[in-house]
């Protein structure tokens, strides 16, 4: 039986995207080699790059806006020092968010001056600070859309009047934002999009270019446009997922149809939350993410009873982070309703058991 999987990342891709993942590992468009075999210059790779790199702007409305989007790798935990090497000149505003945005600011204060215009930090994350100002003379402001670990996300972002920079590692292509609002926006493959190796990042290309420090020449984004993101060997496989995830994307009617199912699921997670008297949810509720709902139990001494029948129902990867403890529900672009009802079932069963 497959699981029910709610696992924060690597998680659940749509199934018909890993088999043909799948049948490319045996045997790439039919011409006898494995996608895994082929040479990335060669012509058919090179048009998935293509391909994906198209979809990409397609699905979030970026298409002739100046923008380019890349496929790198190093994980987004890369994107923290490589946003810092490319647009960092003196000071840089953060907000801080959570262990993501943390982790950004300590890669980027290597570099420079960081400030943080805000931080929920004293209340362990659990709300998206608001009304802070955003210095006009400095080089760009870094926020994370969605904390993966807390279940927060942001969902009215300001009007910077510098360059926006976005960590949307989990939620990227969950929702119908104004992507326009952003400079550069950067997303590990392995929550929304496809299997960890590759990174997305969108950027429009006029923010580039405005340091005087020397970008080492694999760090530097210009160059890899110039290269069609191929400027040194790009991992084929997560690159090929991730174009089988967008086409998937597009083929279900696009970014808004996926907002719209992910908020049904949503609902139906948040409000087995709030009726249900065994469970607290840990996340402010104006700032709930829709992607990942972070929630404890009472009383401890259920745990067990609920762990065991969260096993029989085949419900898996619900462990919270360590720094929030309890249970998180990650519910991705792939993960079907029925895994939100088949959770919703076992803890209104478990009410109705104690
Ligand atoms: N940013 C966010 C919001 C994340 O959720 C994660 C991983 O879970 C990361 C960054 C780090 O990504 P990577 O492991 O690809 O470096």
């Amino acid at each position: 039986m497959k699981k029910h999987n709610f696992s924060a990342g690597p998680s659940i891709l749509p199934q018909e995207v890993l088999l043909k993942a799948s049948e490319a590992v045996m045997d790439f468009n039919n011409g006898g080699l494995s996608l895994l075999e082929i040479s990335h210059r060669s012509k058919p790779f090179v048009d998935v790059m293509e391909k994906a790199r198209a979809l990409v702007l397609e699905l979030l409305g970026l298409e002739g806006k100046g923008y380019k989007a890349l496929f790198l790798q190093g994980g987004a935990s890369t994107q923290f020092l490589m946003v810092a090497l490319n647009l960092l000149e003196k000071r840089a505003g953060y907000l801080n968010t959570g262990t993501w945005s943390k982790k950004a600011i300590k890669e980027a204060k290597l570099l420079d001056d960081i400030y943080e215009v805000a931080s929920s930090e004293a209340a362990n994350f659990n709300y998206i600070p608001k009304g802070y100002d955003i210095p006009e003379d400095y080089d760009y402001f870094h926020c994370t859309s969605n904390n993966t670990i807390f279940g927060t996300q942001i969902k009215s972002f300001p009007n910077s009047p510098i360059p926006m920079v976005c960590d949307m590692s989990s939620d990227i292509f969950s929702r119908v934002l104004d992507f326009s609002k952003f400079d550069l926006i950067y997303a590990g493959a392995q929550k929304n999009m496809g299997p960890a190796g590759t990174t997305l990042v969108v950027v429009r290309e006029d923010i580039l270019g405005k340091v005087s420090r020397k970008i080492p020449y694999i760090m530097d984004y210009k160059l890899h446009i110039e290269n069609g993101s191929m400027y040194n060997t790009p991992p084929v496989f997560a690159v090929y997922t991730s174009m089988l995830t967008l086409e998937w994307i597009k083929n279900l009617g696009g970014v808004a149809k996926i907002e719209e199912m992910n908020e049904k699921k949503a609902r139906l997670m948040y409000s087995e939350i709030d009726l249900n008297p065994l469970f607290n949810g840990f996340a402010t509720k104006e700032d709930r993410s829709i992607m990942n709902a972070t929630f404890t139990l009472k009383n401890e001494n259920l745990k067990e009873t609920f762990e065991t029948m969260l096993k029989e129902a085949g419900i898996s990867g619900l462990n919270g982070h360590r720094s929030v403890g309890g249970y998180r529900a990650s519910m991705y672009n792939a993960l079907p309703i029925e895994s939100v009802k088949a959770l919703v079932e076992v803890m209104s069963e478990l009410e109705s058991k104690a």
